[in-house]
């Protein structure tokens, strides 16, 4: 065992040896501090080596002294003085001295004042010592609990079966605590009840269908207040029915601001309760297993929900193809897989659609929506049957196209085309006949004018019926693409034939006609014929619909190579919600009076025509203002054709 060592700060040299060697005789190492500052006195180096330190009075003036003794408070100082005064006792306490020494020194004296001064400090080394031990074990015992913690909680927050999740919940419950058993209650929304969802070790038969009553249970009552309920006694509780427990803790699971259920641990055999800590444990606990429950949850629904709406698509009878906003596929059913060629689902997905698309159709269809554009077209399927695709944007999600097989309504189409057609042709014959024998009548004999009434009647009728049979067989003709026949030709001139044709209509309902045509309008190549029969319905219909006294504008301009026609009145317009209709066949508008002549062909006619021409054509139309439609051809450049040919 090395010797003690005392640091002898004693400014008096004589006193200090004679000190000095007398602690030496008696076993101890005694030691003048080994530094001096400039001031001459003494400096006391880091860290200190010494287990006791004798300070004289004089010395208790050296600053460092007083620096030492705060930076090691455990170190005792024994005081030095020449004379046991009241004024040395109260330094002798300022400094913290355990003892006092005077003269004469007495050899066994100064050896047991040391003695003591060494037994204090190994009192208070060996309780800072167990002290530290103490803090040191509780500080590990916290760093273990935060460990196991973040260790469930990392479990439990990467598992997303919520079975698991909950076994793993009452698991960490009882290890957490060290209790018999766990349970783990969840509120059910519809009946305000708690059942039992989870346990670990419970020995109750009941465990499986067990359901408490928020207003008068243990259990409930965490719900109610949202607080912990900690039950400790000596006498067994009954806190289900037929259900005895020693101790137990309750704590509620929190999920956004409200308890979702109730996370407890029990002790039915053993006595001697739960501690707060356990209280703490449990609730760190249940806050974790609330956000892991609800993630599980979440994520199951979210699965359950993609399940169902696939098996939908997928058995859905028309094709379904979804793609992401960077056009590549998410979803794709058997259907669509048929009609865009792609032999197996794999194939699509995640696949972008210009690696996919073998026509060219579909391919710019999902374009037009993943621009932000509707689209729609027909599609023949490699079995030749006819789909009907329209592609939609989808905000937030990216495009969704439909095939919808219309191979037979193109059938019965074209059955029925065929069947007018055929009707058509066979009731001309007799209609001319009647026309012709109409007309004889009058070369017969002379009429009566009830019988002249009569015949005009009948000529009326006939030609109405004729000019219905003429519109169907235009019609039929146009959509069927013959009459293609086109050539190069100014609309200029064909614009201004309708014109001249109707006037006379025009001018018998005292009507303004006005022309506008822009010069060097481009040539357009077209069929003139079916041109103006185009302007001949639209222009026509205008004087038809507007009352006498209208005004009706006819305007031709270019934009570009654009050829824009507008037929403007200021007649009775058309009601918002016919205007998409106007355009199908045989439909008229219920702003017209039922007795006005007309078949309900003339503008789908005029949209055939139109599309045959690679143009559009659209209305605009307010009820009591007017009706302006509008057609846009495409012209031909204006270099080097040909010179129009007049019509
Ligand atoms: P029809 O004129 O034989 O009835 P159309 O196909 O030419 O058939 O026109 C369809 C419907 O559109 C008409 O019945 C009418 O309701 C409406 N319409 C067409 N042109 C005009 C117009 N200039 N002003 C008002 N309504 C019109």
């Amino acid at each position: 065992m090395t010797a003690a060592k005392i640091l002898l700060v004693m400014l008096d040299e004589d006193a200090r040896r004679l000190v000095a060697r007398a602690l030496q005789a008696a076993g101890f190492e005694a030691e003048a501090p080994a530094e001096t500052g400039t001031d001459g006195l003494p400096r006391f180096a880091e860290p200190v080596e010494a287990d006791a330190v004798l300070v004289d009075e004089t010395a208790l003036a050296v600053p460092a002294l007083h620096d030492l003794l705060h930076r090691v408070p455990h170190l005792p100082v024994l005081l030095f003085a020449k004379q046991a005064g009241r004024e040395t006792l109260m330094r002798a306490v300022r400094v913290g001295a355990i003892d006092l020494i005077t003269p004469p020194v007495r050899y066994e004296n100064l050896v047991q004042a040391v003695q003591r001064a060494l037994t204090r400090r190994d009192a208070v080394r060996a309780w800072a010592r167990a002290e530290t031990r103490r803090h040191t074990q509780e500080l590990r015992d916290h760093i273990d609990e935060l460990k196991t913690l973040l260790e469930v909680g990392r479990i439990l927050t990467s598992e997303l079966d919520p079975d698991k999740v909950l076994t793993a919940i009452v698991n960490a419950a009882v290890d957490f605590t060290g209790a018999e058993e766990s349970t783990l209650f969840l509120l059910d929304d519809q009946t305000g009840e708690l059942y039992l969802r989870a346990s670990r070790d419970l020995r109750s038969e009941a465990a499986n269908t067990l359901r408490l009553k928020v207003n008068d249970s243990l259990a409930g009552q965490v719900v109610r207040s949202a607080k912990p309920v900690v039950l400790d006694s000596e006498a067994p509780e009954k806190i289900k029915t037929a259900y005895l427990v020693h101790a137990l803790i309750y704590v509620p699971l929190r999920l956004h601001g409200r308890v979702i259920g109730v996370l407890g641990v029990d002790n039915r055999e053993k006595r001697g309760g739960f501690t707060e800590r356990h209280i703490a444990r449990l609730s760190a606990l249940a806050d974790y297993a609330a956000i892991a429950l609800d993630n599980a949850q979440l994520f199951t629904a979210a699965i359950h929900e993609r399940r169902k709406l696939e098996t939908v698509l997928r058995h859905i009878k028309e094709g379904v193809l979804v793609l992401d906003e960077s056009g590549e596929v998410v979803l794709i059913n058997d259907l669509a897989r048929l009609v865009m060629e792609i032999p197996t689902e794999e194939q699509a997905l995640g696949r972008h659609f210009v690696e996919l698309c073998r026509s060219a159709e579909v391919e710019k269809g999902i374009q037009a929506a993943l621009d932000g554009k509707e689209y729609r077209t027909e599609i023949t399927a490699p079995d030749g049957r006819v789909f009907s695709l329209q592609v939609l944007p989808i905000p937030h999600v990216g495009a969704a196209g439909t095939f919808y097989d219309i191979t037979h309504f193109k059938e019965l189409d074209r059955i029925k085309s065929e069947f007018v057609s055929a009707v058509s042709h066979d009731l001309r014959s007799p209609l001319t006949a009647i026309l012709g024998y109409v007309e004889l009548l009058e070369r017969a004999g002379p009429l009566t004018p009830m019988q002249q009434h009569f015949v005009e009647r009948v000529r009326s009728s006939v030609q109405n019926i004729t000019a219905l049979i003429n519109d169907l067989l235009d019609l039929g003709r146009i959509e069927a693409g013959f009459e293609v026949e086109k050539e190069v030709l100014s609309i200029a001139t064909v614009v201004r034939y309708a014109v001249d044709g109707l006037l006379p209509q025009a001018e018998a309902k005292h009507q303004n006609l006005v022309t506008r045509i822009a010069d060097n309008l481009p040539p357009i190549r077209g069929n003139a014929v079916r041109l103006r029969q185009m302007l001949d319905n639209i222009i026509g219909n205008a004087i038809k619909y507007t009352p006498e006294g209208g005004l009706i504008e006819v305007e031709a301009e270019n934009r570009g190579d654009q050829i824009i026609l507008r037929v403007r009145d200021n007649g009775p317009g058309i009601p918002a919600n016919e205007q998409p209709y106007i355009f199908n066949k045989f439909f008229r508008g219920s702003n017209v009076a039922s007795e006005q002549p007309g078949t309900g062909l003339g503008l789908a006619i005029v949209k055939s025509i139109v599309e045959n021409h690679h143009g559009r054509v659209w209305v605009k139309s307010e009820v009591g203002k007017g009706t302006e439609f509008t057609v846009v051809l495409p012209g031909m450049e204006n270099s080097g054709e040909p010179s129009p040919s007049s019509v």
